[in-house]
């Protein structure tokens, strides 16, 4: 597969390529060029070019684009779902019931929202000036996305920035880059101008700091790992480019004595094992009060044993597997580690037969992890669920706080003071009440901590995506002011 540049698939100048794999068969089923950083200058001069005239768009002729964008998105569902579920692994319903319909209805939020950017009123603040506010976009938008939500990240990162009037170079993961493209051609086929949204198909280390770093970029947006943020976050200072970043998360599930239970239950089993745990909001941490646990644990260990694993095209298969080898590895070496001081409820097996030649894992149930534990600290990305207990509303809290991270959190009680107590004192970017997962389009997505800053989703991310400028007109006329005074004395 070629990158996207300039609205036309181009060749990388590399010739240099990575395979891109099915991971619930290990089979190769593409391969995509590796951009250079040459190829990365190409992208940023094409958006670049193209930002004059899109970022003079009337808001009407972005929205228009925009719907249209979402029709074609929805004409070719079938095949996006497709090309996701063999490109990241995930079983076909959740392709077909959660990351396509999501993209189409954030396109179709953000084709709404871009004729509704919103500002202070124009007003007389002195008596002599009237000041008004111009909302307007940055310029070249640089994007890095991960590999767990291939399509609805490109989504995130692309509909903002452009429904606001930026230009933007996309680079996905470089194992899951297929989507990515796939959306790109839409805007270009819905009459998006050639330049408005370009992908570069690289390896991060390359093109990903490269465009980092480039200086005609004016804003960059990334979605990964805290460690690779960080270093965004170095690279941004080089022009003091403005930065967004989404990072990990390590969400806490807390259960309350007075909880429904068997709705605790069911929602850790969907909160944990979603997108088979590669979710940054997943729930990782269940802290669950003393009184109920063994319940809890008991049943959460017998609905992962009926979880149904198996090839990612079956309708039937409600867990696919990691995203590669290697991911698989590094889950089942952080569970094997845990042996040692937790006890391994359920799973902690790669199961064998045909899905060997896959990438997949059990479910798995972790209980009495120490809350000093690598397992309950650190990002597992995997269909792992670390339970502790406590025993006073304060602990709980205590312990839902005690992490880096501050995406995603959930309380579960019917007791609606707790409920209350718990949404102001948790610090996270989103806390459900007796739910975990959903999210909306109209609604902003962004962390707290080291989960990062920025909000993704809604017309809260138009604040990232745009500027402000005050622009403030002498309404007296008078060429000698008074306030010239202070300056210099009038003769
Ligand atoms: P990653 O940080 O390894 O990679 C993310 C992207 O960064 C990839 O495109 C990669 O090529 C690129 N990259 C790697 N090194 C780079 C460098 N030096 N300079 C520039 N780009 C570089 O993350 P991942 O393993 O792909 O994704 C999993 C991580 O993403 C998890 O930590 C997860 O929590 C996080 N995530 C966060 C959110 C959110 O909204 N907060 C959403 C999805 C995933």
């Amino acid at each position: 597969m070629h990158q996207f540049i300039g609205g036309e698939l181009r060749a990388a100048s590399t010739g240099d390529h990575h395979d891109v794999i099915d991971p619930s068969t290990g089979e190769v089923i593409d391969t995509v060029e590796l951009a250079s950083t040459a190829d990365v200058d190409a992208a940023v001069a094409a958006a670049a070019a193209a930002f004059p005239e899109w970022s003079r768009a009337t808001p009407g002729e972005r929205s228009a684009v925009l719907a249209k964008a979402a029709a074609l998105l929805e004409e070719r569902a079938e095949d996006l779902a497709q090309t996701e579920s063999r490109n990241a692994g995930k079983p076909i319903r959740l392709a077909r019931e959660f990351d396509v319909p999501g993209t189409i209805d954030n396109t179709a939020f953000f084709s709404g929202a871009a004729r509704s950017l919103e500002g202070k009123a124009s007003a007389e603040y002195s008596p002599d000036h009237t000041s008004s506010i111009r909302r307007e976009p940055i310029g070249v938008v640089g994007s890095i996305a991960p590999w767990n939500y291939p399509l609805q990240m490109a989504a995130w990162k692309v509909l903002p920035a452009i429904a606001a009037g930026n230009t933007i170079v996309l680079k996905p993961a470089e194992i899951t880059p297929l989507t990515s493209v796939m959306f790109a051609q839409a805007f270009a086929d819905a009459g998006a101008p050639a330049g408005v949204v370009n992908v570069v198909t690289g390896r991060g280390a390359e093109a990903g700091a490269h465009l980092m770093r480039h200086q005609d970029v004016g804003m960059v947006s990334f979605t990964g790992s805290t460690a690779v943020g960080r270093t965004v976050l170095e690279a941004a200072a080089t022009n003091a480019k403005r930065v967004h970043l989404e990072l990990g998360g390590k969400a806490p599930f807390v259960v309350h004595d007075d909880a429904d239970l068997t709705a605790a239950i069911h929602g850790a089993v969907a909160g944990s094992l979603i997108n088979t745990g590669q979710d940054c909001t997943a729930a990782t941490r269940a802290i669950v009060h003393r009184s109920v646990a063994k319940d809890f644990i008991e049943g959460v260990a017998e609905l992962y044993a009926a979880v149904r694993l198996g090839p990612t095209a079956d309708e039937d298969t409600d867990l696919g597997p990691l995203v590669s080898r290697a991911h698989r590895d590094k889950v089942a070496g952080m569970v094997e580690r845990a042996r040692g001081y937790a006890r391994v409820v359920t799973g902690g097996e790669a199961p064998g037969g045909d899905l060997a030649r896959g990438s997949y894992y059990a479910p798995t149930l972790v209980a009495a992890v120490p809350t000093d534990s690598e397992l309950w600290r650190d990002e597992v990305f995997g269909p792992v669920l670390a339970v502790t207990t406590f025993e006073t509303d304060d602990e709980a809290i205590a312990l839902a706080n005690d992490t880096v991270y501050g995406l995603a959190a959930s309380v579960w009680t019917r007791d609606v003071y707790r409920a209350l107590r718990a949404t102001r004192e948790i610090k996270a970017g989103c806390v459900w009440v007796n739910d975990h997962i959903p999210i909306i389009s109209e609604m902003p997505h962004g962390g707290y901590r080291q989960s990062g800053f920025g909000k993704d989703m809604s017309a809260y991310s138009f604040e990232e995506y745009t500027q402000v400028k005050h622009v403030m007109h002498d309404i007296t006329g008078v060429a000698e002011k008074e306030w010239h005074r202070t300056i210099f004395r009038l003769r």
